[in-house]
């Protein structure tokens, strides 16, 4: 466990206690930040942050704060940070610099030993480390480090990164960090804590979001996502370039692009559901290109319909943007319990649909006797689109027109998405559009194609992953990964996940 390490750590409390049945949910992987702030309260402006970051992960939360008397502190544990901090811990988080983290896990399990920020300490220091995405060598780089000797531990790709930087013969921090990009492959957007800095990383391909923004004159912070710097009255900067290394301290912001790029390739799921609608990626609002998902769709799937609504909360600009052009009346359908965050509640088809019931409940007033248009951003399983088509059914709609905002989910994410249980759980890997249809029970229902899904990003498709679409993975992924994960083959498509062969741009 973290607290191992001689410096100044704290005992993790664990408090919410996490529950099986997300495991299987998909989930995003984290979101970071870290600040360079000296003379700020930076743990506390450090937990704003992670609020509103917390769409990026709700399993553990923590904070790593160094201060220069007493040394690197951290409190983590499980549950949503409201949950995890309060005003006492944030008091004794004292220092100049931290990070921050909220996880779901990708790799590991969703215990307390693999919550984060994770501690390690090398000949050059203690450091703290926070990650957002997902290796794709981490068995490798496991068995490697075990041949060498001595334990990793935890179960996640994050704890082998830490042991790697740990175990380095580098004199600094971003040395051993330097090294560190040569031998890891896959999806990260890191930040680190060091004794008076902060440095921040993004992989090669900027699988993963990450940006730099400005607190005041000297002090810096970097965010997953550019909704965290609103809310702590920072200014946007930049993004973390691919392959960038950027180290904040007493000096101001020094980049360094350890690997150069040879091809952008960030997720397209943070455009459609993963990334907050008030964010910014690539210098493009992520409402707007959901708006603009909604006006496409209308033009590519028209019907005739008397209401469009939306299923809340992600598919609401998508609604709004397919109500504007197809001048259908937009209302709301279902109320939205704001209480319930997800609805893994357990495991088995029964309890689920109850999960269901309790988030959404359709409104009849609005609902009964009309033709609905029902907007939302994916289908995953399709385990809760069923239930809500039905719940909408029961409260007397006529007719259910189900209008999907990517096109159908046929292939496992290896970068940062958790779809540990198996490509097997992706319904449209196993079921056409038209069975699909069948089996939610809608009258229609109508995917938004590539060309007009890159058309509303605005931004050549080369910029983007798009894996879970179309099998083209831009980071090779090991045979035994691609096994593990990929479970009975498509009805459409039994091809082997293929790895993309990109010209350097
Ligand atoms: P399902 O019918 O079970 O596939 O669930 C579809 C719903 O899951 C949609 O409303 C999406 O907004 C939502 N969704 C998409 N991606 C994720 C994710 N990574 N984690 C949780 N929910 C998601």
């Amino acid at each position: 466990m973290d607290d191992e390490y001689s410096v100044n750590l704290r005992a993790v409390s664990c408090q919410a206690a996490p529950c099986a049945g997300c495991r299987l949910q998909w989930g995003d992987a984290c979101g970071v930040f870290g600040i360079y702030a000296p003379g700020e309260d930076v743990s506390r402006i450090t937990y704003f942050a992670l609020y509103a970051l917390q769409h990026r992960g709700q399993e553990s939360a923590g904070i790593a704060a160094w201060h220069p008397l007493e040394g690197m502190q951290q409190h983590k544990g499980m549950g949503l940070a409201f949950q995890v901090f309060s005003e006492d811990n944030l008091r004794e988080l004292q220092g100049d610099v931290a990070i921050g983290h909220v996880r779901y896990s990708t790799t590991g399990n969703s215990g307390i030993e693999n919550a984060q920020p994770m501690f390690g300490e090398a000949r050059f220091g203690p450091f703290a480390l926070g990650h957002n995405g997902n290796l794709v060598n981490t068995h490798t780089l496991r068995e490697e480090l075990g041949s060498q000797g001595g334990e990793v531990p935890g179960t996640s790709d994050t704890a082998v990164m830490a042991e790697l930087i740990s175990r380095s013969g580098a004199d600094t921090l971003e040395e051993a960090i330097i090294e560190m990009m040569d031998v890891i492959q896959g999806a990260y957007s890191l930040v680190f804590l060091a004794p008076d800095k902060v440095i921040a990383v993004r992989d090669p391909h900027g699988v993963r979001p990450l940006c730099i923004g400005r607190l005041n004159a000297d002090n810096w912070v970097v965010a997953s996502e550019t909704c965290a710097l609103h809310v702590i009255g920072a200014d946007f900067v930049r993004e973390v370039e691919p392959g960038e290394m950027v180290t904040i301290d007493a000096d101001g912001l020094a980049p360094t692009q350890v690997i150069e790029p040879t091809r952008k390739a960030c997720c397209i799921f943070e455009f459609i559901y993963f990334a907050r609608p008030d964010s910014h990626i690539y210098g493009r609002s992520v409402y707007m290109s959901r708006q603009r998902m909604g006006h496409l769709l209308a033009q590519q799937a028209p019907v005739e319909a008397d209401l469009v609504i939306p299923v809340p909360e992600s598919g609401i600009p998508h609604s709004m943007g397919y109500a504007q052009v197809s001048r259908i009346p937009y209302g709301e359908g279902f109320i939205k319990n704001r209480y319930i965050h997800r609805t893994f509640i357990a495991p088995d088809q029964r309890l689920r649909e109850l999960g269901v019931k309790m988030k959404l409940t359709p409104l009849k007033e609005a609902v009964s006797g009309k033709r609905l248009v029902v907007v939302d951003d994916s289908i995953v399983r399709g385990t809760t689109t069923g239930p809500e088509i039905q719940l909408l059914r029961d409260a007397g709609a006529r007719e259910i027109h189900l209008r999907i905002n990517c096109p159908p989910i046929k292939y496992g994410c290896f970068y940062g998405v958790d779809t540990s249980a198996g490509r097997q759980e992706l319904i449209a890997a196993r079921l056409s559009v038209e069975q699909i249809r069948d089996h939610l029970g809608a009258d229609t229902l109508e995917y938004l194609n590539m060309k007009n899904l890159i058309a509303a990003v605005g931004l050549p498709k080369n910029n983007f992953c798009t894996a879970c679409f179309d099998n083209q993975y831009p980071i090779p992924i090991p045979k035994e990964l691609k096994a593990a994960k990929s479970g009975s083959p498509p009805l459409e498509d039994s091809k082997e996940a293929r790895t993309e062969q990109v010209p350097g741009s």
